[in-house]
């Protein structure tokens, strides 16, 4: 049974939250996240709210009295990912009866009260769009003895939040949209984030200002589909990212993820016109090398469409580094098909990308297709792919060899001490000879090594 409504979900009812001080000794919340950044980024949200409501967050399930596990269906297996996770407190649960247990993010969302059905473990679910709720929601578990489902969407509402964040550093995320109106024919994120939504550019403009007071020097703007981005006043993305760029001292600007149809000519001008901000960095998900494959996935555009897309960005931005999303194994790929993915990525010249295995995913189209590629096929055409491309982008990224690249520092080099590490404009990750005080410079690095993932440089 769905339990609702838990007030008004807006961040004003947050005020009047109290802890459940009544039988906890430290209100210590673990929270366990899996998936992209939007579920890190939500994670953070999920700490901050519970923050003002006097929990503390610990590093360890074992100090806490509220575990939360905000979970992800995006890849295989989501469900028994929770429950082995919930199984592995039942100890706790049993030495401390005041801990609650519960689960958010697309898994909450996609199984509701059936996850507390099959894991009475589980006192509390909630959805992606319950998380301004959570004092809430965390306050009815401490009071009742049933457990609550939570998860709605409010599909018609404006989206209005506030970017919270703890301990920002150099660089963060700042949420622009949530949801997706795509429907890939694989994907669940329409039916776990519902409709696309997008946060006020004033909202977003005010966040960034905040952040830079804060010392962040970075901020990469978050969404499903970023580039679908359409503020209040009809303000595009590209758009956005000028008023962004030209209204703000933030010193980089990085988005993620984009959407090939929406990739516009725009956007590249945006690229060019304020490449001192907007990263030299782009993440484009293709899916697919062959035109037949995207047509069953409604990827809405072909493989030519994409290439021209490619062939439109480097144009406006010659320096830019590429990476794409690439799934094999899509119900009926043949093996010519997957061949035309291979020839693309030659094509191309991703520096990274991200490749996996088809897996049904609830509610989706694709799941209900009758010619499923089978387990061995996958996994041969996934070996080849990363084969493929490991041998190409150790090649490609020679070219910064010799190059002098801006770089944002942001931390010490963990494994060697008295260097430092950033990111250059590409998104490499460039180590470097130097110290502390450099954290948050942009500074020159002149690169000796380059590996795809990494660059080793000299400061000049
Ligand atoms: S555009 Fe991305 S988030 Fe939206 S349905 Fe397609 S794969 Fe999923």
């Amino acid at each position: 049974m769905e339990i609702k409504p838990l007030g008004d979900h807006s961040n004003s009812s947050l005020e009047t939250q109290k802890a459940p001080s009544q039988n906890t000794q430290t209100n210590g919340v673990f929270i366990s996240t899996y998936g992209c950044q939007m579920n890190s980024n939500d994670s953070e949200r999920m700490y901050s709210l519970l923050e003002m409501a006097n929990f503390t967050p610990v590093n360890t399930p074992e100090q806490a009295n509220l575990i939360i596990i905000n979970s992800c269906s995006v890849r295989e297996k989501p469900v028994h990912k929770v429950y082995s996770e919930v199984g592995r407190y039942k100890k706790l649960k049993k030495k401390n009866p005041n801990l609650k247990i519960g689960v958010g993010g697309c898994v909450g969302q996609q199984e509701k009260s059936a996850l507390t059905k099959e894991q009475p473990l589980i006192d509390f679910v909630f959805g992606p769009d319950n998380i301004d709720e959570l004092p809430n929601i965390v306050q009815n578990a401490y009071s009742s003895d049933g457990k609550i489902i939570h998860a709605k969407f409010y599909n018609n509402e404006p989206y209005h939040i506030e970017n919270m964040v703890r301990n920002p550093g150099v660089s963060t995320f700042v949420n622009i949209t949530k949801g997706c109106d795509n429907f890939c024919t694989f994907c669940v994120v329409p039916f776990t984030r519902g409709r696309l939504r997008s946060r006020p550019a004033q909202d977003i403009l005010s966040d960034i200002e905040k952040l830079v007071d804060r010392g962040v020097k970075e901020v990469t703007l978050l969404g499903q589909n970023v580039n679908s981005y359409m503020g209040e006043c009809g303000t595009n993305f590209a758009q956005l990212l000028v008023l962004l760029a030209e209204k703000t001292n933030i010193l980089r600007i990085r988005y993620t993820t984009s959407h090939p149809k929406d990739f516009t000519e725009e956007l590249c001008q945006v690229h060019r016109d304020y490449k001192e901000k907007v990263c030299d960095y782009i993440h484009l998900p293709v899916q697919s090398g062959n035109s037949e494959v995207l047509h069953r996935m409604n990827r809405v555009y072909t493989r030519e469409d994409y290439l021209k897309k490619i062939e439109m960005i480097y144009k406006y931005v010659p320096s830019v580094s590429l990476s794409s999303d690439f799934i094999v194994g899509f119900p009926g790929e043949t093996e010519s098909q997957f061949l035309d993915t291979l020839s693309l990525i030659e094509k191309v010249k991703y520096e990274s990308l991200y490749a996996f295995k088809y897996s049904p995913r609830p509610f989706t189209k694709a799941a209900r297709f009758g010619d499923q590629v089978a387990e061995d096929v996958m996994q041969d055409r996934l070996d080849r792919l990363l084969q493929l491309h490991r041998a190409g982008s150790f090649q490609e990224c020679q070219k910064y060899v010799g190059d002098i690249v801006e770089v944002l520092v942001d931390k010490e080099d963990s494994q060697k001490p008295g260097y430092m590490t950033g990111r250059s404009s590409q998104n490499k990750i460039t180590h470097f000879e130097g110290s502390r005080d450099l954290i948050g410079q942009i500074v020159k690095v002149k690169i000796e090594q380059s590996h795809p993932q990494t660059l080793h440089g000299i400061r000049v």
